[in-house]
Parts: C-alpha cells; sequence; structure tokens
C-alpha cells in the first residue's frame, strides 16, 4: 500500500514537538527527547489522531455514514475515534468492555461529550462484538465503517508512515541522530507504522516497543502481526528490521497501576513537567528507565521516548494512589 495514494483527513495539528528533556537525561547519562505526540491536538490529544487520518479518510472515500469502533471503557483509541466521527460529521458507535460504571471519569466523560453511541459489551473490549453491531447498524439503513481495535490495520498504520518522515525532517532541524525511538505498544499498528515509515525516511534508530498488555486469546501473536501490517507497507519486505518488542513490564496486568509507572510518572513530570499517562506511557517510560538501570540501554545512547497520550486517564480512581 502507498502512502501517497492513500486519502488523508486532516485531524492532527502537527507536526508534533520533539522536546529536549535535558535535566531528567543528565540523570539518566543518556541525551533524552520526548516526541509530544499527547499534542496532535484532536480531544487531548495521542497517537490514535494519527491512524485516524488514513482510516477517516477511507471511510469518506468508501462513502460511509458511521464509524464503529471497540475497546476498554477508558480506551484513548475511542475517545479519539469519537472526536474524529465528529470532525467528519460521522456518527460513532462504540463497542466498550465492562459494564457501564456508575459516574463517568476520564476518556469516557469525554466520549459521552463527544456524543458518541456506547455498547457495553462486558468482557469483550478488544472488538469481539463489532461486527454484530455493524450487522445490525446496516439493517437500520446505516453505511458503517469498522475500525478495528486500536485502529491497528495498514491503512490506520500509514499514520506513523507520515510520522516518520515529520519525525526526519525534526532529527535533521535539530541536528540529533538518535540511536533509539522508545514507545507503548498495545494493537501494535503503531510499531508497524514505524517500521515501515523508518524505512522509507531512511530513519535508522532501534525501533523499540514496550508491551503495554498481553491478549491470552489472540489468534496471531503481536510481533507476527506488527510483521504482517509493516510487510503490507514496505516497498521490500526483505529489509523488515528484527522486531525489538519488549515483554519485560506488563506483568501486573493492562492498567494496573504498580510503583514503576507512579515511580516513572513522578519523576518525568517533576524534572521536565511533562505528564504520562499511568496505562500506557508510564509503563513504558519505567520500562525504559529499568533497561537504563539494567544495562539493556547503555548510557550516552540518544533516545527520543515517544509519547503515545493518555493523559485523560489521569482524571480516574485508580487503585493505588499516584500523586503522593
Ligand atoms: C493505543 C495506545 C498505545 C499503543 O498503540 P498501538 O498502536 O495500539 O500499539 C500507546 N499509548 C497510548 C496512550 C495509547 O492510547
Amino acid at each position: 500500500m502507498r502512502i501517497d495514494d492513500r486519502p488523508r483527513f486532516r485531524l492532527s495539528l502537527g507536526p508534533t514537538p520533539l522536546e529536549a528533556a535535558p535535566r531528567l537525561g543528565a540523570e539518566l547519562g543518556v541525551e533524552l527527547w520526548i516526541k509530544r505526540d499527547d499534542l496532535t491536538g484532536l480531544a487531548m490529544g495521542g497517537n490514535k489522531t494519527r491512524k485516524l487520518e488514513y482510516l477517516v479518510g477511507d471511510a469518506l472515500e468508501r462513502g460511509a455514514d458511521t464509524l464503529i469502533t471497540a475497546g476498554a471503557a477508558q480506551s484513548n483509541h475511542c475517545r479519539q475515534s469519537a472526536a474524529a466521527a465528529a470532525k467528519a460529521q460521522l456518527t460513532c458507535h462504540l463497542a466498550l468492555g465492562g459494564q457501564p460504571p456508575a459516574k463517568s471519569e476520564g476518556n469516557l466523560l469525554i466520549d459521552e461529550i463527544l456524543g458518541a453511541h456506547l455498547h457495553w459489551c462486558g468482557p469483550h473490549r478488544k472488538g469481539e462484538t463489532i461486527e454484530p453491531i455493524a450487522d445490525e447498524l446496516r439493517a437500520a439503513g446505516a453505511r458503517p465503517y469498522v475500525i478495528p481495535y486500536g485502529g491497528s490495520n495498514p491503512i490506520g498504520a500509514l499514520g506513523f508512515v507520515a510520522a516518520m518522515e515529520e519525525f526526519s525532517i525534526q532529527c535533521h532541524n535539530t541536528g540529533v541522530e538518535f540511536d533509539r525511538i522508545i514507545f507503548a505498544s498495545s494493537s501494535g499498528g503503531t510499531h508497524a507504522g514505524m517500521i515501515a515509515g523508518a524505512d522509507r525516511s531512511r530513519i535508522g534508530a532501534t525501533l523499540t516497543g514496550i508491551r503495554i498488555d498481553k491478549d491470552p486469546g489472540a489468534a496471531l501473536d503481536l510481533r507476527d502481526e506488527i510483521a504482517s501490517i509493516a510487510t503490507e507497507l514496505m516497498d521490500d519486505a526483505a529489509s523488515m528490521p528484527p522486531i525489538d518488542l519488549v515483554e519485560s513490564f506488563h506483568g501486573p496486568g493492562y492498567a494496573v497501576v504498580t510503583d514503576l509507572e507512579r515511580d516513572a510518572l513522578l519523576r518525568l513530570a517533576r524534572t521536565e513537567g511533562v505528564l504520562l499517562d499511568p496505562v500506557y506511557t508510564a509503563r513504558a517510560f519505567g520500562g525504559m528507565l529499568a533497561m537504563i538501570e539494567d544495562g539493556r540501554i547503555r548510557r550516552g545512547e540518544r533516545i527520543a521516548f515517544w509519547h503515545t497520550g493518555g493523559g485523560p486517564a489521569l482524571f480516574v480512581d485508580h487503585d493505588s494512589r499516584i500523586g503522593s
């Protein structure tokens, strides 16, 4: 699939900043920068904005009038999909895991503000119920466009092919040649798009995904899924690098806040004034800190931490206290 042939519906206010983090970098003995995709600008931002530019472009080209997608109750992807739908004047249906909570907080509150139609799907938070809902909408005369869990398919991943071009220009302008890009990885589309985009934009950095959660029922191994999406987007699949996906940090389970996440969140906030989210980016950042500590990441490395957003989850009642 060639990026130049695909319709793009503008949602991001980007380019998002590439910000130096010199205080924390000096403490850690690395050169640290942060790619601020928490600032994409669409309804509190995040990496899904980039995927949705191509997914909504495709939906509009196909004449859809409705978007349907799925996620957890606190899904950042669902929140940004609801905002993208509003901007494109499409109806939005969200298949959310769990039961309706007594009170709407964080991302869920924003889904409601944006006018999304919510379907509570019990144990199914990864899109198992999308198709039956889409069938019902079709039967009622709507033209739904199905966005998979996390927006992770080749069309969504094109957003990160474009992101890598944006990043390569910023690297050129700042004069930094990065050794590594680190980011939170869950459904894999971000990682896949980065691989294809790095190839296209000649970025040599190692792409290190920190796995945030694990799906025991998944049909495909996440590495295989990333490779399969990236292959669709690359001119020459032979240039596929080894997929660097770190699986040391998701043990406690999805959205469980432990000392790793809490310490990372406080440390970056108190050195650079940058806020991570407790579910994705704090786990990835905490993983990075642990890997610097144990030597898996060398001192002196030039690292771009790709901040994928998620801020609204800070305003949700978590089991463990974060701020003190
Ligand atoms: C979805 C999400 C990710 C993971 O992106 P994938 O493409 O699903 O791997 C990382 N961080 C945040 C904040 C997210 O919402």
